[in-house]
């Protein structure tokens, strides 16, 4: 068994001004397809081809994990993403203004985090798998919170192959029009998942 990602929900130029379709040519179609085939060529013959995807993730090491996170983490990526504005569900709304204080405490949370997060990463909404709250969580390189025993909502990709054609060095941009393109009915699907 090989590991392999879904299609795009959505045409490469979709998310266009947000992000541009040769932006999801390099991104979804190089970068995400490299971790993919490197993933594959890495697992051939050996007993870790019988594990899925997810488990892949949540059992490897090395370059295995690597390049399986980062084939996991990118469809997570691509599949909280949306070019059709969404609203909040009211049982997610009520859970983020319960740990945050406010929608705008979360915003201005991820916003910060996932600019500070330094090098090449990943910034998180979780559900903490200590205190059952929400929480803003960043990872590096090729990191997931579910080896920690987080419950993931939401990513987004800090890795500068996101968002460099686009934004060059600003980041903090990127990330702002990230939070208008995000289906949060994915989100609250896997808030009760
Ligand atoms: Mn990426």
């Amino acid at each position: 068994m090989s590991i392999s990602v879904n299609p795009l929900k959505f045409p490469a130029n979709a998310l266009e001004p947000f992000i541009s379709a040769k932006t999801i040519g390099f991104h979804y179609g190089k970068h995400l397809q490299n971790y993919v085939n490197t993933a594959n060529t890495l697992i051939k013959d050996s007993d870790l081809d019988k594990l899925s995807l997810i488990e892949l993730v949540k059992q490897s090491s090395g370059a295995v994990f690597n390049n399986a996170a980062q084939a996991y983490n990118h469809q997570f990526y691509f599949d909280g993403l949306t070019p059709v504005k969404t609203e909040v569900p009211a049982a997610l709304k009520d859970k983020i203004d319960q740990d945050f204080g406010s929608f705008d405490n979360f915003k201005n949370e991820f916003i910060t985090k996932a600019t500070g997060n330094f090098g090449s990463g990943w910034t998180w909404l979780v559900v903490d798998h200590a205190s059952g709250k929400l929480a803003v969580k960043n990872t590096s390189n090729a990191g997931n919170p579910i080896t920690d025993g987080d419950r993931i909502l939401l990513t987004v990709d800090v890795w500068e192959h996101a968002y460099y054609l686009d934004y060059q060095n600003l980041r903090k941009s990127y990330v702002e029009k990230f939070l208008d393109h995000v289906d949060w009915n994915f989100v609250n699907s896997n808030l009760n998942a």
